[in-house]
């Protein structure tokens, strides 16, 4: 088979980590017999230097017309002066939109061999923990209406929350059948206590949970869910959110895991083409350096393969690989501890030969 995917290299290490998944990519490729053809389009930074815009037209429509897309990341310190609408990070808001991307599946896994990056508790690491998070993507509040004007005590600034019975059932979907195929436990977090918005959000998910009956639900204020996930996350499965809640829990759950550069990411829409990508960010303090851990990137085009191309053996393989590594030893500086580090070009050689 062939296949279309659009890289978005971006900027920081962006380059370096998606040259790596490409080529655990065609190596994947070559094993299996089938045919990945990369084409790159400007995004961030990097687009911004180039055409003046953080999300060309080329590079929306270059996605729309590939089969599924992977992104290094954006964003670095030469670019943060510009004003919002012209920063590289708007680009990300407006390629989920472009792509009609409303679902952002964040795993957060502790993987046994990395045990010691753990900075929770030891009897809490014995549990271990591996937890999905299905944050909203497309809605509340980052979306909302938003403003500056006078006030009371003068100038003031507002953003505004909004979610629709619609945004919030297809996303409760995602979340249900994800945690069928897993623990079959879900928990929604909202604030209902306090905003309208997670009013409806509760009882829009309780709706849904009847399609599902064999699916455990339970609801958690979102400041509880912030301690419960230091606490106890060996509790969680499934966890759906909106907008603005994911964004922060799925990186808390990230820091419990021990390593930024490890944890991988999908966008995913009505369609099978998606945007996958690291958790983390252009690193811009070692871009260039060779010291990026490239396996957030290779773990994120594994899920390109299992969600969009249908590819599980393929996609198993790469994880196989990954946790082979590991298991032996090799580190990059990130996970190293002080010890031996692997660059990033050594640390996907050793991924490859793994394969
Ligand atoms: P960051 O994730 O880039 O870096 C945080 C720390 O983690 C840094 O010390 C960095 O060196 C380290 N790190 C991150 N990824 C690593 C990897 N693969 N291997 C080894 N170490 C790694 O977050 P930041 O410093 O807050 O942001 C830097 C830039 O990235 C900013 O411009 C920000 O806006 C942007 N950003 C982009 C995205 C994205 O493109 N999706 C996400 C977050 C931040």
């Amino acid at each position: 088979m062939q296949y279309k995917i659009g890289l978005l290299r971006g900027d920081g290490i962006g380059p370096e980590i998606v040259d790596s998944a490409v080529r655990v990519l065609e190596a994947v490729g070559n094993k299996y017999g089938h045919e990945f053809v990369f084409t790159p389009y400007l995004i961030g930074g990097a687009a911004i230097d180039a055409t003046g815009k953080p999300l060309p037209e080329e590079t929306v429509e270059g996605c729309l017309a590939s089969d599924s897309v992977l992104l290094g990341a954006v964003g670095g310190p030469k670019w943060d002066i510009l004003p919002g609408h012209l920063r590289p990070e708007k680009a990300l808001l407006g390629i989920r939109a472009a792509m009609e991307l409303f679902t952002n599946l964040r795993p957060a896994k502790l993987y046994p061999a990395l045990k010691a990056e753990c900075p929770l508790r030891e009897d809490i690491v014995d549990k271990g923990f591996d937890i999905m998070i299905v944050r909203e993507l497309t809605g509340g509040i980052y979306f909302g209406e938003r403003g500056y004007r006078q006030g009371k005590y003068g100038e003031e600034a507002y953003d505004t929350e909004c979610y629709s019975r619609m945004e919030i059932e297809r996303i409760a979907r995602v979340a249900f059948e994800s945690a069928r195929k897993r623990r079959k436990k879900l928990t929604s977090i909202d604030k209902a206590n306090v905003l309208e918005t997670s009013r409806l959000w509760r009882k829009v998910v309780h709706e849904v949970a009847a399609e599902y009956p064999d699916v455990e639900v339970q609801d958690m204020l979102v400041d509880n869910a912030a301690m419960q996930l230091v606490r106890n996350p060996s509790q969680f499965d499934v966890i759906v959110t909106s907008n603005m809640f994911g964004d922060i829990l799925s990186d808390e759950a990230s820091q419990i895991t021990g390593s930024i550069g490890m944890l991988e990411s999908a966008s995913l829409g009505n369609t099978k083409r998606g945007l996958y990508e690291p958790i983390h960010g252009s690193a811009p303090d070692i871009a260039g350096q060779g010291k990026a851990n490239p396996i957030a990137t290779i773990l994120s085009a594994a899920m390109m393969l299992l969600y969009s191309f249908d590819l599980a053996a393929e996609s198993n393989a790469i994880v196989a690989a990954v946790d082979k590594v590991l298991a032996s030893g090799l580190r990059t500086a990130d996970i190293a501890r002080g010890g031996d580090a692997l660059s990033t070009t050594q640390m996907t050689d050793a991924i490859i030969a793994a394969l």
